[in-house]
């Protein structure tokens, strides 16, 4: 009956990805970085009050790509998760 195989595997793929809106993958969430020399964390709020400390540029970029620069979670945003 499947004359197409990869035509269904195709289609799989590509229902498999509308059925995932969002796959979770923390390696590519964005983060937001202050663009200073002092700076040493990644926040997932950009309205954070860590971030509100910046004195220069804030930039956008993936987890990843922070982890690499030495970065760690941001000490503001750690305590809120405890907290909640
Ligand atoms: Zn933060």
């Amino acid at each position: 009956m499947l004359k197409h195989p990869v035509i269904c595997l195709l289609a799989l793929l590509f229902l498999s990805c509308t059925d995932a809106p969002q796959s979770p993958d923390p390696e590519n969430t964005e983060v937001y970085l202050c663009d200073s020399p002092a700076a040493y964390s990644y926040h997932f709020n950009p309205n954070c009050k860590g971030l509100q400390q910046c004195k220069h540029n804030i930039y956008k970029t993936s987890l990843k790509t922070a982890k690499k620069h030495g970065r760690s979670f941001c000490g503001w945003e750690a305590n809120d998760t405890i907290a909640r």
